[in-house]
């Protein structure tokens, strides 16, 4: 699993921080920012929560390989 966060889109609604805090986290002007070596989710089945949840659709999911 790879994950995107689209930093113009971003609005900091904090949303994706709230459905999956073990992979998300906000930074310090509230815009999303992955936690360091989540950068593939970790497995967490909440990241595509997250991802449903960003009311800008600044996150994307994609499968990967391996
Ligand atoms: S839910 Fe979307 S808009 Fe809100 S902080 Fe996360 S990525 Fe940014």
């Amino acid at each position: 699993m790879h994950i995107d966060i689209d930093h113009a889109l971003c609005i900091g609604a904090g949303q994706c921080a709230l459905a999956a805090p073990s992979v998300f986290t906000q930074d310090d002007d509230g815009f999303s920012a992955l936690l360091p070596g989540r950068e593939n989710g970790g497995g967490d089945p909440m990241v595509r929560e997250a991802a449903r949840a960003c009311p800008v659709s600044a996150i994307t999911v994609s499968e990967t390989a391996s």
